[in-house]
């Protein structure tokens, strides 16, 4: 038995390995998930690839009689209509793992860029200045890194900045206490990260209960020379309270590479925010995470279509 993939939005196809390899796969690259080809390809497709910008609604399913899987390259799948895929049987999986290594690396990136001040001294020098008494920084040896949420992303920035010499406390309510032992880690309270780290960072997804949680009280409660990162969701983190937390300086910094709303606004508040890093999601954007979470997935749709393994599909319990 073959079938059909049919791959869209620019999934790196060097990723697609798994499926490339085994005669039992016939993948099909359309680009344009608007064009005709793609809707006629569609209607003999077993497996389906997207990214984050083709929207797989029920219209699009009912267009494909034959599709039992959906595969989505990346983490969050917003895009993919899922309680309508539960209800046609077909899986949903996606990559959790793929990026891990490239969010915690820009994580590295924004601590160490707040750290050292690495934006505001690059404007300088392009602005004609050479100020070195301006950007004294400071260095991570010795503080401590407080994280909210230590699942894959946070438990690789725990390891990294442990090599910097950084101890490390963790508010993570599910994680196990065998898994912070292994990370070497401390397990506290929310507000003993909040009260005593020198580098807050952020790595829990969009919950009821993340959802605001570094709010204005709590910016309040963190230390003066805090720096505050967040690469994991927008909204974790009030954005209006971080604004006026810079703004008045109760606070020393701050890096943010997620959005209550995508794209940033022109109106919002932390355009104007001093010392505050700013990058347009950028946390899966390498080489080498597109071609992770595409291995990932390619793997999953192996296993489910030739092997009638979903183990790992997003709704496996909804599929039974
Ligand atoms: P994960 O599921 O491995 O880890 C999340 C951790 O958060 C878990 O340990 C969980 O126990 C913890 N958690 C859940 N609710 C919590 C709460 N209320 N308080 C404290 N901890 C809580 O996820 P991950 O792969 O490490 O990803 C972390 C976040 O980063 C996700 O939101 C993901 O979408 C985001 N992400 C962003 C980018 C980017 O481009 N910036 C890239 C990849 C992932």
């Amino acid at each position: 038995m073959t079938f059909t993939v049919l791959v869209t939005d620019r999934v790196s196809d060097e990723g697609l390995t798994p499926l490339h390899d085994d005669d039992r796969f016939t993948i099909e690259t359309i680009h344009d998930s608007a064009s005709d080809e793609f809707e006629a390809t569609l209607t003999s497709a077993a497996g389906l690839i997207v990214r984050s910008a083709t929207k797989v609604d029920a219209e699009m399913m009912a267009m494909a009689p034959d599709l039992e899987v959906i595969g989505r390259a990346g983490v969050g799948i917003d895009n993919i209509d899922l309680a309508s895929a539960s209800k046609r049987g077909i899986a949903v999986f996606n990559a959790p793992g793929g990026n891990t290594n490239a969010a915690s690396e820009l994580t590295m990136a924004l601590i160490l860029a707040l750290a050292r001040r690495l934006p505001e001294a690059d404007r300088s020098i392009r602005e004609g200045r050479w100020d070195r008494a301006s950007f004294k920084g400071i260095e991570l040896k010795g503080r401590t890194l407080g994280l909210v949420g230590a699942g894959r992303i946070g438990g690789e920035v725990a390891r990294r900045c442990k090599v910097f010499g950084m101890e490390v406390l963790v508010y993570d309510p599910y994680l196990p206490q065998e898994r912070a032992e292994q990370l070497g880690v401390r397990l506290v309270s929310l507000e003993h990260v909040i009260e005593n780290a020198d580098v807050i960072s952020c790595h829990v997804p969009l919950t009821d209960e993340t959802r605001g949680l570094i709010d204005a009280p709590l910016l309040g409660r963190m230390k003066d020379r805090v720096l505050v990162v967040n690469a994991s969701r927008g909204g974790v983190i009030d954005e209006e309270a971080l604004a006026q937390a810079l703004h008045e300086g109760t606070i020393a910094g701050a890096a943010l590479d997620v959005y209550e709303t995508e794209p940033l606004s022109p109106e919002s508040p932390l355009r104007n925010a001093p010392n505050l890093v700013l990058t347009p999601h950028l946390g899966a954007s390498t080489e080498e995470a597109q071609v992770g979470v595409a291995t990932e997935v390619a793997g999953y749709i192996r296993a489910a279509l030739g092997e009638g393994d979903v183990s790992a599909a997003v709704n496996a319990a909804d599929l039974q």
